[in-house]
Formats: structure tokens, sequence, C-alpha cells
């Protein structure tokens, strides 16, 4: 019964989020949307674990390329100080770029099965609405941006030598504090990061969205929130891009709940330019966190799932522009964050700087 009532939900959610606004004066036929949530169904069970090492993930990202016919063609984006790759999927050839980030704290990996699914069911089917939607846009995904720190289940990259702000002793650096665009290459101390900015340099992507995780948390209403998000907050992100952030996470924020059932707040995070949140939105990109809460293994699923809409709803939405007609000032409707889960203090609370 629950199930059927949720379907039905999706399926008036498909209407309200995923129907192209009424015409603009481009005449241009869009094929009739397949919805966000319903693409799943076209993934395989077994492509990818919940948290994949780096090999699991090369044995998902080739299965992929080989099931798309070469549609979705796999590379790396650098080397870690390791020396292992940090991939790089890309499906589509439209004109609009989009980049997604995944894992950048190796501890944080649910966005990574989300990000291999999504691939699959952008890049392996032929629809014509598959072949509508890869002629408008190109989405780079950086999957699994931290496998060094992804087989110690560590939030930091791997350098033993790491010193100075945003390291750990010993351990390495937070990958995730130097995306700063003001600091250039040649001092910037994290290859992954370095990878990603040089990323975005090569392809001036109109949307950046970076998954992360975070704790358990509870909401003014006594559900617990599932998502978080956030666009720049920084003071040097341009209005144009911060405008743009935000209707991408309202977009974001109807698609999650709508489509996924997700209880979506806003993150409470910081003004830092090294944060990817930030600094994308400073070099001009629509820019947007997404953090997983840390839920239970019986809710993992789910939370894969609020993850693949995000980046199917994304894609969609770019290709046929809705997503820039979503209307910016709702982001301030986007409650805040409420207090921890009484005793679910988890691993990922030192997380919570994203
Ligand atoms: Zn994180």
């Amino acid at each position: 019964m629950r199930s059927k009532l949720l379907a039905a939900a999706s399926a008036a959610a498909l209407t309200s989020v995923l129907l192209a606004a009424p015409g603009t004066a481009a005449a241009e036929p869009v094929p009739r949307p397949v919805a966000a949530d319903r693409l799943s169904v076209l993934v395989p069970s077994d492509l990818v674990p919940p948290a994949p090492t780096p090999e699991e993930l090369r044995r998902a990202l080739g299965r992929i390329a080989r099931a798309s016919d070469g549609r979705v063609r796999i590379g790396s984006a650098g080397r870690t100080n390791e020396g292992r790759p940090i991939r790089l999927a890309t499906v589509g050839h439209g004109g609009t770029r989009l980049l997604y980030v995944t894992q950048q704290h190796g501890d944080e990996p649910l966005g990574t099965p989300a990000a291999v699914r999504a691939l699959w069911a952008l890049g392996v089917p032929d629809t014509a609405w598959h072949r509508w939607l890869r002629s408008r846009i190109t989405v780079d995904v950086v999957v699994q941006a931290n496998p060094d720190g992804a087989v110690r289940n560590q939030r930091y990259n791997h350098d033993p030598g790491a010193s100075g702000p945003y390291a750990e002793p010993g351990v390495g650096y937070d990958i995730n504090r130097f995306h700063n665009p003001l600091t250039p290459a040649a001092e910037n101390p994290v290859p992954e990061s370095r990878a990603v900015l040089r990323l975005w340099r090569a392809t001036r992507p109109a949307v950046v969205v970076d998954y992360h995780m975070q704790g358990r948390y509870l909401q003014p209403d006594g559900r617990e929130t599932t998502a978080s998000i956030l666009w720049p907050t920084s003071p040097l992100a341009g209005e144009a891009a911060v405008t743009a952030s935000r209707r991408l996470a309202v977009r974001n924020y109807d698609a999650m709940r709508l489509l996924a059932g997700a209880n979506v707040t806003r993150y409470p995070g910081g003004d830092y330019e090294g944060i990817a949140r930030n600094a994308y939105g400073i070099l001009g990109s629509a820019s947007l966190l997404v953090e997983l809460s840390n839920l239970p293994a019986d809710r993992v699923e789910f939370q894969i799932r609020s993850a693949f809409v995000s980046m199917i709803a994304t894609a969609q939405g770019a290709a046929d522009r809705t997503l820039w007609r979503a209307d910016p000032a709702r982001a301030d409707t986007v409650e805040e964050r409420g207090p921890e889960l009484p005793g679910a203090a988890t691993a990922l609370r030192r997380a919570d700087a994203a």
C-alpha cells in the first residue's frame, strides 16, 4: 500500500517537477521527459556495491563503457599521491557542461554508487529521450575523487607529509579545502583538488554538484533529515552565479523530496573559498553541495537513490533548461538543519564541515 502511494506520489511529482514549463520562444521539440526516479529500474542491481573499492569502481565503469557502446567514456582526471587514477567518466556531447564530484572525503562513499548508476542510466539506454539528452549536455563525473582515502575509509587524502591548515599530520589533507581558485596550482599540495580545478578550467561547466555525507539530524517537525544542501556562500561568488546556484538548489530540493522522498534541509556551511561549493561558484558555475545523512544500513539504498535522483534531475533540468526557471527566492525557504539525532553520534560528525 505504502509503495503504491509512493508510486502515485512519484507520478504526480513527475508531472509537476519534470515536465517542462510551458514553452519559451524556441519551438524546438523536447521528447517527453523520463522520470528521474524511474530511470533507476534500467540499472543492473549488481552494478556497484554501496562503498566500492577503487578496483570495484574500475570494473563497474568498464562494464558501463562496454554496455554503452562507448557512449560513456572512461578516463582519469589525474593521479593520487599513491598513483591511483582519479576516475573521470563522461556522457553526452552537448554544449552545456555539467560536473559532478563524489567522495572527496574517502569515508563518505554513497555519492559514488549513485554516480555509477546515473552514468549507466544516462549512457546505456538509447531511446529518443536519451539521444536528445546527450545531444544537449555533457556530464563529467569525477567518481570517487579520493581513492587513497577510500581504501583507508578516511576523510583525508594520503599524504604523510601533510602540514598546515586543513591537514591531519601524518595522514593527509582535506581535499575539500584546496579548491581555492585564487591559489596558483604550483602552490596547491593536493593532487585531487588540482585535478578537479584543472577539469573545471578545461570544461567550464555551467553546473557543479559535489556529493558528501553528514551525520544524523532531526528536523523541527520531528522527522529525521536525510539530506542537506547548500549553495555558494562566499562573498567572492558573483551575484549571477549565486542566483543560478540557488535555482539549482531549488530544483534539487524539489526532485529529492518529491521523487526520492528525502527530507531536505539547508546545510550550515562556511564561507571559505577553498570549499568546492564556494570555489566553483566564485569561478562562475551554478554550484551545489549535497550532503547525504549517514543513515543505518537498511536506508543506504534510499540514500543512494536520493543522490541518483539529484544527478538525473539536474542533468534533465540542464538539458531542457527548466533548471533556470526555478525561483531562486525559494532557496530561502529550505529549513535550516536541526539538532543532532540523540544518541546517533557517528564517525561522520567531524565531517560536518562538509
Ligand atoms: Zn564530506
